[in-house]
């Protein structure tokens, strides 16, 4: 089976095929087929924008298509930047200029107030358009005052990871290595949720 991963972000589809790299599938990339049409992320919610992608890559290739939509729900901004975490600081995709306008807002509220979650949903479509399923993972931290590390993107770096009992538990997603954040990440969390579903389609479909 072929799976294409409608996503333009390397980080995140790098993150999604090491996820996959254990299911019996041929992962594709939207440069493999041609490329993928643009579609404007104007749902209400993650799952909502995850299962636009997903069905509109399905939609063009015919193709079995994941997509992916996250992003940073923080308590003391009452959940944004949320689903416009990408262009939080004006401009899409621009990690520095987001981060930047996050320590701002965030600058008079004091450490017991940042609690924040990384949320991503992953809608899966068959090669008709339709959505099979559509998953979420969630993962619970706190922002930072500052930048730390050096891996991952987005804002990893003023990320601390804040669930109890866990061995990544006050690590800056930043200073993760991959495998140490897939274990405990929102879209690694979604992912394993989803790779259950993607064996039982599989088996059917084989
Ligand atoms: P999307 O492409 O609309 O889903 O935008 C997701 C945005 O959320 C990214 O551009 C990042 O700013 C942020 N984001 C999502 N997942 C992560 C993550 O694992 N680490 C850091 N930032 C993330």
């Amino acid at each position: 089976m072929e799976l294409l991963l409608a996503t333009g972000n390397a980080h995140k589809a790098q993150e999604l095929r090491d996820l996959l790299s254990g299911i019996p599938v041929t992962v594709l990339s939207p440069r493999d087929v041609g490329g993928l049409p643009e579609v404007i992320e104007d749902g209400a919610t993650f799952q909502e924008n995850a299962a636009k992608k997903a069905s509109s890559a399905a939609k063009h290739t015919g193709r079995w298509c994941l997509a992916d939509d996250s992003g940073l729900c923080v308590d003391a901004l009452e959940g944004a930047p949320g689903i416009h975490s990408a262009r939080y600081g004006g401009t899409h995709g621009d990690d520095v200029g987001n981060n930047k306008k996050l320590l701002l807002d965030l600058a008079e509220v004091p450490e017991e107030k940042r609690g924040a979650a990384f949320v991503c949903s992953l809608a899966l479509a068959r090669p008709d358009g339709e959505i099979e399923i559509v998953i979420d993972g969630r993962t619970e931290g706190r922002i930072l005052t500052e930048p730390m590390g050096v891996g991952g993107f987005g804002y990893d770096p003023l990320f601390l990871f804040s669930e109890p009992n866990l061995e990544q538990t006050g690590r800056c997603f930043a200073s993760l290595t991959p495998p140490e954040k897939s274990a405990v990440s929102h879209r690694g969390r979604a992912l394993r949720a989803l790779g259950q579903e993607l064996t039982t389609i599989l088996e059917q479909t084989s």
